[in-house]
């Protein structure tokens, strides 16, 4: 199977962004505060109904927030599949998979992200 998969996570705390190349070389940027509004955990999402494994446009509607829940404290690889953010807020419950990941910088090229 030819998984696509990162081969490198980088956090730009002064720019806040978080950078991330992926095996086909691909090399895409996201805001903190992009990743942070797209935050997949239940609590974000209003709920386990409403828990989805594909980022929706809303997602790229991102509103005023507390500087401390877009300041990204650490990156926590999970297995070989995902990684969970941990926010300045104490926020730490998205788990962030491959998929979702690359398919959140695909719509934000379509969607455009602004923070
Ligand atoms: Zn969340």
């Amino acid at each position: 199977m030819d998984e696509i998969y990162p081969t490198g996570v980088t956090a730009d705390a002064v720019k806040g962004e978080l950078t991330i190349t992926w095996s086909d070389g691909v090399e895409a940027v996201y805001s903190f505060a992009l990743l942070r509004n797209a935050c997949p955990c239940a609590e974000c999402r209003g709920g386990h109904e409403n828990m989805t494994s594909e980022p929706t446009p809303d997602m790229f509607d991102i509103p005023e927030m507390d500087p401390r829940a877009i300041s990204l404290k650490d990156i926590e690889a999970v297995g070989n599949y995902a990684l969970v953010l941990h926010w300045e807020d104490g926020h730490e419950y998205g788990i962030y998979n491959w998929n979702y990941l690359r398919a959140l910088w695909e719509k934000s090229l379509e969607y455009g992200q602004s923070a």
